[in-house]
């Protein structure tokens, strides 16, 4: 196709099929509970299977643990920390370097698997969290020697045993920011990954395994939220570090109130990702699009509330609808899928419960025209205009490919605007003006805060919010505080 300067918006690509296989992966037909080194039956627990979120077919038996095994876990997770503590520390950094060159050799597995457990774009999983994992190790690695510099050149210890609760929207990526700088650190660690999405965090195990990670290091507990509550609750457990709804994350808080336990919250978010008139429109709808329909939206920090200025409404949101009108949305082992499956049967009713919300509070709703599969859960990306502040889809986090517009005509009114949620962690700003950029950025109450560009991750990088998103930070030396005790 060679077409002419004046039809080059118009262009309809064709894309062949460009489909990952998946005969290269090695998972089991059952996994037991990482504990002590080993795959082991649960005790008072049971076997449920993990779906493919694209297809609704089976992938695999994983155990979920009870309260009998939450206890075993953490005995055996005190057992082996007095001497991973007292290991040199660039002994322990080695294990950390090996786990890291693991998951680089197994990336292609890892991605695979991240894909048909959880439903995300191969693409991504491939380039985004496989790698972005891999990092995160190496990163730690590198700190486990020096983590007296991390903290204001004090004198530090281990606090001990964590408990670590992750979510199912990246789910090797948040096991990675929680394990690697526990570890770094001379912790030991249990984590609980999510019930929909455990596999990669399975295979994770493998690896440790392979590292020679010595037994009771790391501990992988899958199970539901009980298991979570369980192990939250559990003695023995010296600091609790969650990534989760801001229901539960409470709940945890509560439950720990008193208690000494440490804890680390990262939760929800609605944040505003703000066009100002003098950005680069066409660089800015880029960043919307990464913003909100990146992982199907399943992101906390995604931009789901876009605060345009009203001089440009109308040309962003035209040329956003043509861009939304090019996603691909469809099988996420597909190469050239944009938007892949929702998570869960459980999340797509939670968006669409929202989405009705939207249309009955007055919103208008324009939902892209796209075939999608007759199995498996799906929603096609979604824009509301006409929103109001008071509108629960400006209000709260619908986790889902679903972006809401709200104008602004001045930047003290964007900055009012944007403050005005109950959450805090992140936000984008979109202008040509480094000035206005930073005069913005300051009066955000935004833990992160992208400046022409979205939902950009680098472990060297402290991530974490404000208000109800939660508190504590991960990333870079300040994601090391969480994890180590200040003697002197
Ligand atoms: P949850 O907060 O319920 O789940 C997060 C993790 O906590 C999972 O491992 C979960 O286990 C576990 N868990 C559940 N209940 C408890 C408990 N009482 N004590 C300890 N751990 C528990 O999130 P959902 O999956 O239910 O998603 C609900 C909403 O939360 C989403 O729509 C989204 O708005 C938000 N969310 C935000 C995330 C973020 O990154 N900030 C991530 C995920 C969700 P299990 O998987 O078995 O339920």
């Amino acid at each position: 196709m060679t077409p002419s300067t004046e039809t080059r918006t118009s262009i309809v690509w064709d894309y062949a099929p460009a489909p990952e296989s998946s005969d290269h992966i090695r998972l089991r037909g059952r996994y037991g509970l990482f504990v002590d080194g080993d795959f082991k039956d649960p005790v008072d627990g049971r076997y449920v299977p993990t779906i493919n979120p694209a297809t609704e077919e089976p992938i695999a038996e994983v155990a979920y643990g009870g309260p009998d095994d939450v206890a075993a876990a953490v005995e055996s997770a005190r057992a082996a920390h007095p001497k991973w503590a007292a290991l040199p520390e660039l002994e322990r950094a080695k294990y950390l370097f090996r786990i890291a060159r693991l998951i680089q050799e197994r990336a292609r597995e890892l991605a695979v698997v991240e894909t048909l457990d959880g439903g995300k774009p191969l693409r991504e999983s491939r380039d985004v969290d496989i790698p972005l994992a891999a990092a995160h190790f190496f990163h730690y690695a590198g700190w486990a020697d020096k983590l007296r510099y991390g903290v204001n050149a004090r004198e530090v210890k281990p606090l001990g045993v964590v408990g670590q609760i992750v979510p199912w929207n990246f789910p090797l990526l948040m096991a990675a920011w929680k394990l690697a700088p526990a570890l770094a650190c001379g912790n030991v660690a249990i984590l609980k990954p999510a019930e929909t999405t455990p596999l990669t965090a399975l295979l994770l195990a493998e690896i440790c395994q392979e590292a020679e990670l010595p037994a009771g290091v790391v501990t992988i507990l899958p199970g539901d939220g009980s298991t979570g509550a369980a192990l939250v609750r559990a003695p023995g457990v010296d600091k609790v570090a969650f990534t989760g709804s801001t229901a539960v994350g409470r709940d945890i808080q509560a439950a720990l109130a008193g208690s000494g336990v440490r804890l680390t919250l990262e939760l929800g978010g609605k944040s505003a990702n703000i066009v100002f008139e003098d950005a680069a429109l066409d660089q800015a709808v880029e960043g919307i699009v990464n913003g909100i329909f990146f992982n199907q939206g399943h992101v906390c920090c995604a931009g789901s509330r876009l605060l345009i200025q009203e001089s440009v409404r109308d040309e962003v949101i035209s040329k956003l609808w043509a861009r939304m009108g090019r996603l691909r949305v469809g099988d996420p082992m597909d190469k050239n899928t944009d938007v892949g499956a929702i998570n869960s049967a459980e999340q797509l009713a939670r968006i669409e419960a929202l989405v009705a919300a939207g249309e009955e509070e007055g919103a208008a709703r324009r939902s892209i025209a796209c075939e999608l599969p007759e199995r498996g859960y799906w929603f096609a990306p979604t824009l509301f205009t006409d929103v109001s502040p008071a509108h629960r889809i400006a209000v709260e986090e619908i986790f889902g490919p679903v972006v809401s517009v709200l104008t602004f005509r001045t930047q003290a009114e964007a900055i009012e605007k944007a403050n005005n949620s109950r959450y805090g962690l992140a936000a984008g700003i979109w202008t040509d003006k480094g000035s206005k950029a930073f005069e913005v950025a300051s009066a955000l109450k935004a833990g992160v805060v992208w400046q022409n560009t979205y939902n950009h991750f680098d472990p060297t990088a402290a991530f974490g919010g404000y208000k109800e998103s939660g508190f504590g930070r991960e990333g870079g030396p300040a994601g090391l505080r969480p994890y180590l005790e200040v003697v002197r």
